[in-house]
This record gives structure tokens, C-alpha cells and sequence, in this order.
């Protein structure tokens, strides 16, 4: 089939025998690529209530339709299993070359399960595979390892201590980009896979390639102009925004805003530069910022944090020391963890420790004592080890649940939903759990892109919310990255003519009108012409509300009900007294009813018989 290798390399780490697993054409063209793969393979091929990190879980490593021909912002991968963080679904998107060399293999992507009996290496170069001894590699942290396996014809990903140690919100990594949320890193280290390496020559067949150079052409250039403008620090400039939207999570998500926070906001960040060559293939964008940091004989330059890190391992535990902030930003990254889940987890043990329900050295503000923890989690030893099951698993041993800051288990990234009320509609119903990624509503709600629309007024967003998951499902179906998105998803001429308030306005009150302010036809063009079949944009976005519902039947297979569809109390009963949304919090019970209603699923979360007939979905499901 055009676009597609048409086979998946299906490997069993326990007794090391592999086979390929080919997808059926109808499925493949429901689903796309990317996460709907992921989704419809682990729903046919893991058993039901199986245990994240035992050898049944299955490990999905995805690419897409477009993967490997040369469309910069297509060509990441898509890594899905079920999380050992949350118990859900986890679909992470995976920047690097290391799609374009999966694909390269002629593979559509490897379906992996079982424990290998030592640690292992998975090598697969021209379409022959081997299994190899990890030898010592095993204990290094990510840099080293990518070192040591480093190839000019091949990609890699790998995992470090944390996963090895099973952390529970342990990342995988490709370069200087992470597979980061749901813990994709620790179900590789419960096989004892501690690298993946590929690389071939495979072409992709393409059913027009004469066509395809339109969409390509637009692509590029909307990348390469925006490429100047993205701004210099990265996402770290978006600080600054959210301390005055009263959205900054500071003290445990407990306040809105960061008195010191020009201390971390991307002013602070003036001595990062993005540093050039360690995009995705082809990407003008180079969007990987580096700064300095003090070592003792000097300095050193280290991967630099984007916007979460910033928040979530400062203002939200009240960190201001940007020096310490930036240091530990780049631990997680060597030891292999995510920061945003570290952040909240970090976050809720200080607030423990400041009631004297746990007995460890940590408190607000005091940056010297996070340091040091960081190995121990990554390790699990000592004070580490609890440290590593992340917030819920604490408030599940101390009590106070209503400290954990957590959806379905997984951790709040650095947006306050009691100041955007779609985005927490989003957290809430994200299949992954507490992640932003799989919507963007504060792009609108709080940074006004592509516009600006009130975070704290429900009319109009819940559809809103709907269009925009469907969206990012799409465009995780299309593997894209959500960073270029910003750049490559623009809005339309008749839009873009518009003064701001009006189009805040439409966005606001006629979500209908708003959703069609997204341009994304070049995406769909450029799918319709490598693939030969028509994806026009309701076809494309159909795509990803069939993927939206698969993940969502999984969740309920797995025993999640409405009940875990619940922001936590502090943001739905407990008002900021002053601010600029002080008295607000989100009123998401209400929402959540209408957005049941809207997605066709009925009063307790589960999508009707006729939604899944309209979606096309097998009713085995
Ligand atoms: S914007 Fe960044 S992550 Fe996205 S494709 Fe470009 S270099 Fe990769």
C-alpha cells in the first residue's frame, strides 16, 4: 500500500523470536499511522488488565504514512503502550531521526513484548534484525549510551538508569529529544531493552510524487519563515504570560503566580541560544535551546529547558535559582525521567513534608535539597524509591490525596485549569491522563494563539475542546510534531484579515466557525497524494476521533470509569482569593456532562453503539 512499509517487525524479548505483523489495509487506512496504530495494536494484542511493567505489556513504536520522504515536521515517532504511571493508554511522540530510520528498515514500526532474560540492544539494519547483549551499556546514562552506539547511517533511542530502575515516569530518548510523559522508558527497562538501533534503505512507494511537491514546498517555507520568529529561548518565553494570567503553578499548583518569576522567564534565559544541527531531519525550525552551567573547572553548555522544567521544577516548588533549575533539568534528561511528572511529584512531597506526614529533607524553595535526589530516584534508592511511583502512588501511602496534582495518575503540567477552563476539560478526558499536548486549548486560553479566547468562560469551549483533540489526534495519527504545528497549522487569509478582537470573538462564541480558522489542508494533501486515497479535512479529523474513541474503549477495557474523568478538588473548589482569577474554578462537572453528550458517549463516558458504528469502529471492541 502507498505510504506504508506494509509490515510491522513483531519481536518477543523472552525467547528472542520475531515475525512480522502485517495490518490490515482497512485498518491501516482508519487509522492513519502514528497513534491510531498504536491504539488499534495494543488493543488487539495485549491481553486485558495486564500489568504495565510485566513482560505481557507490548511496547508499539510507530511511524506514519509520511515518515522518511523528506517533509520536514513528519518524522517523528509515536511510542504507545500502557502506562505504568497512570494504567491508561500512553501515546508519546518522539522527535530525532529515529522514525525516519525505523522506516528506512521497511517497517512500519516494531510491535515489542515479553523480558528478555539480560539486558539487550535491538539492532536492526537493510531489514535483518538481531538481538544483541547490552554488555555495559547497562547503568549508563543517556548521552553515554548514545555515544557508544552512535552511527552516521542510524538512529537510536535508548533509556537511562531511571528506566532501567523502572521509575515510573521514566522517558526514552533520540538525541536531545525525549519520549517524555506516561513512562514509556520504564516499560522498556521492565524487557531490560536498554537501546534500539535501526538504519536501511528502504524507499517508501508514493502513489504521486509529482503532486506531493506542492504540500512539501508549502510546508518547508511556512516553516522557514516562522523558523526566525520561533522564539529564541523556545517555550520558555511563555513564563512570563502565564505569571500574569494568574495559570504560573507555584507552592504545588496552591497559587497562580511566581513573585520572582522574571528569575526564570525567558529574559533569564538570555545566555540560552538555539543551538543548530540537532533538529529533526530537515526541520528549519532547530528548535533544541543549549545554555551554560557551572562545573567545577569551568563551565559547560547542556541541553536547555523549555517551559515545563522552567514551572515545574521552579515557580511550582518555589524555586527561583535558574542555575539549579537549568542543572536539573539536564539530570533528568541524563538519567532518563521527566521533569514535569518529577516536578509534581517533588511538589506534593513538600507539601507532605510541610504537614510532618513524611519524613524527608525537602521544602519549598530550598533548591540544594532537590539535587541530590535525583540519582536516588533514578536509582530507587533510599528516600528515591517511593519518590519514583510519582504523586498518586505518595498520596495513595500518606493519604491527602487532594495534594496530588495529578489526572488518572499522571501529573499536571504547567498550566492551571482554574484559569483555563477547556484546557482542564482536556486534562480531565485525556486519554494519556494529565497531559496538555493532546489538545493545546492554552494556546488560545492563555497565550492567545491564533487567538485569544477567555480562559475562565465556559460558552463555546466545550466544542472547542472536542475539535482540538480531534486535531492533535490527527496529527499524532500523521506523526507531527506539535512544535511545528505552530508554525506549519496556519490560519487562513479570510482569518488572518480580521481584527484580533473579532476573531476572539468568533473563537469565544461560535466554535463551529472558530475550528475552521486552522488551516491544515497541505497536511491532508500531502497524505491524499503519498497514499492515493483522499483524506480531505473531516476525513482527517475523523481519523482522530476514531482514535480518541479507541483510546477511550481501551481505558474502559482496563477498568477506568467517568469517575477518573475528575480534576483534582483544588482546582474545581478552591478559588484563588486575589489575582487576576481570583473566586474562579473550573466548573468541570458541568462541562463534563455536555462533553459526553457532544462526543456521543452517554451520561457516564461510554461511547454509544452509534457513535462507534458512525466512527466505524469494530463493535468487538
Ligand atoms: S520543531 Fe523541533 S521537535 Fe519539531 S520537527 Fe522541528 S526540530 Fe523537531
Amino acid at each position: 500500500m502507498d505510504g506504508y512499509a506494509g509490515k510491522f517487525l513483531n519481536l518477543n524479548l523472552s525467547d528472542g523470536s520475531g515475525k512480522d505483523f502485517v495490518m490490515p489495509e482497512e485498518e491501516v487506512q482508519k487509522y492513519l499511522g502514528g497513534r491510531g496504530f498504536g491504539v488499534w495494536l495494543l488493543l488487539n494484542g495485549l491481553e486485558p488488565h495486564a500489568e504495565p511493567l510485566s513482560p505481557e505489556n507490548v511496547l508499539v513504536i510507530a511511524t506514519g504514512p509520511l515518515t522518511g520522504l523528506g517533509i520536514p515536521s513528519l518524522n517523528h515517532a509515536v511510542i504507545c503502550t500502557k502506562s505504568p504511571l497512570t494504567g491508561t493508554i500512553t501515546c508519546a511522540s518522539l522527535g530525532g531521526n529515529f522514525g525516519v530510520k525505523l522506516k528506512s528498515c521497511g517497517y512500519d514500526g516494531l510491535i515489542l513484548r515479553g523480558r528478555s532474560p539480560r539486558p539487550v540492544i535491538i539492532d536492526i539494519t537493510a531489514g535483518k534484525w538481531k538481538i544483541r547483549d547490552a554488555g555495559k551499556l547497562w547503568g549508563q546514562n543517556v548521552v553515554r549510551t548514545l555515544e557508544l552506539l552512535e552511527s552516521d547511517v542510524a538512529g537510536t533511542i535508548c533509556i537511562g538508569p531511571a528506566g532501567e530502575n523502572m521509575v515510573r515516569y521514566a522517558t526514552i530518548a533520540s538525541g536531545e529529544h525525549t519520549a517524555q510523559r506516561g513512562g514509556t522508558g520504564a516499560v522498556m527497562g521492565s524487557k531490560l531493552l536498554k537501546a534500539i538501533r535501526v538504519g536501511g534503505s528502504y524507499q517508501t512507494p508514493v502513489f504521486d510524487r509529482d503532486r506531493l511537491g506542492k504540500p512539501v514546498t508549502s510546508v518547508k517555507l511556512k516553516l522557514k519563515e516562522s523558523a526566525d520568529s520561533f522564539p529564541r529561548y523556545g517555550t520558555a518565553g511563555n513564563v512570563e504570560i502565564s505569571h500574569e494570567k494568574g495559570v504560573l503553578p507555584t507552592r504545588n499548583f496552591s497559587m497562580g503566580s511566581f513573585d520572582r518569576y522574571l528569575k526564570i522567564s525567558g529574559e533569564a534565559l538570555r545566555e540560552g541560544i538555539r543551538r543548530k544541527g540537532l533538529s529533526c531531519p530537515g526541520c528549519p525550525v532547530d528548535c533544541a535551546t543549549e545554555m551554560k552551567i557551572a562545573t567545577k573547572t569551568g563551565t559547560m553548555r547542556v541541553k536547555g529547558p523549555g517551559y515545563q522544567p522552567l514551572v515545574m521544577l521552579g515557580s511550582n516548588l518555589m524555586i527561583d535559582d535558574l542555575d539549579s533549575i537549568v542543572r536539573n533539568n539536564y539530570v533528568c534528561y541524563l538519567l532518563g525521567m521527566d521533569p514535569i511528572s518529577l516536578g509534581g511529584t517533588l511538589a506534593m512531597a513538600m507539601e507532605l513534608s510541610e504537614k510532618g506526614r513524611i519524613d524527608l529533607p525537602l521544602h519549598f524553595g530550598s533548591a540544594r535539597e532537590v539535587g541530590p535526589l535525583l540519582p536516588l530516584i533514578a536509582t530507587r534508592r533510599g528516600p528515591g524509591d517511593e519518590l519514583a511511583n510519582g504523586a498518586a502512588s505518595l498520596a495513595q501511602k500518606y493519604g491527602y490525596g487532594d495534594l496530588a496534582m495529578v489526572v488518572k495518575g499522571m501529573e499536571l503540567p504547567g498550566y492551571d485549569p482554574r484559569g483555563a477552563w477547556g484546557q482542564g476539560l482536556a486534562y480531565s478526558t485525556c486519554p494519556s491522563g494529565g497531559s496538555h499536548i493532546g489538545s493545546m486549548m492554552v494556546s488560545p486560553e492563555v497565550q492567545g494563539k491564533p487567538a485569544a479566547i477567555s480562559g475562565t468562560r465556559a460558552s463555546g469551549k466545550i466544542k472547542l475542546t472536542v475539535f482540538a483533540q480531534n486535531l492533535f489526534s490527527s496529527l499524532d495519527c500523521m506523526v507531527a510534531c506539535h512544535k511545528a504545528c505552530y508554525c506549519t497549522l496556519v490560519v487562513p487569509d479570510w482569518v488572518s484579515g480580521m481584527p484580533s478582537w473579532l476573531r476572539g470573538f468568533f473563537a469565544g462564541h461560535m466554535p463551529g466557525l472558530s475550528s475552521s480558522m486552522v488551516d491544515f489542508s497541505d497536511y491532508c494533501q500531502a497524505v491524499s497524494f503519498v497514499t492515493g486515497i483522499k483524506y480531505d479535512r473531516n476525513t482527517v479529523l475523523r481519523v482522530g476521533e476514531r482514535t480518541f474513541n479507541l483510546e477511550r474503549l481501551f481505558n474502559l477495557r482496563e477498568g477506568l470509569t467517568s469517575k477518573d474523568d475528575i480534576l483534582p478538588l483544588r482546582f474545581i473548589g478552591e478559588p484563588f482569593r486575589e489575582g487576576p482569577i481570583s473566586g474562579k474554578v473550573a466548573p468541570l462537572p458541568k462541562m463534563l456532562f455536555k462533553y459526553y453528550k457532544l462526543r456521543g458517549w452517554n451520561e457516564v463516558g461510554i461511547p454509544t453503539e452509534h457513535q462507534l458504528k458512525k466512527l466505524s469502529i469494530d463493535e468487538q471492541y
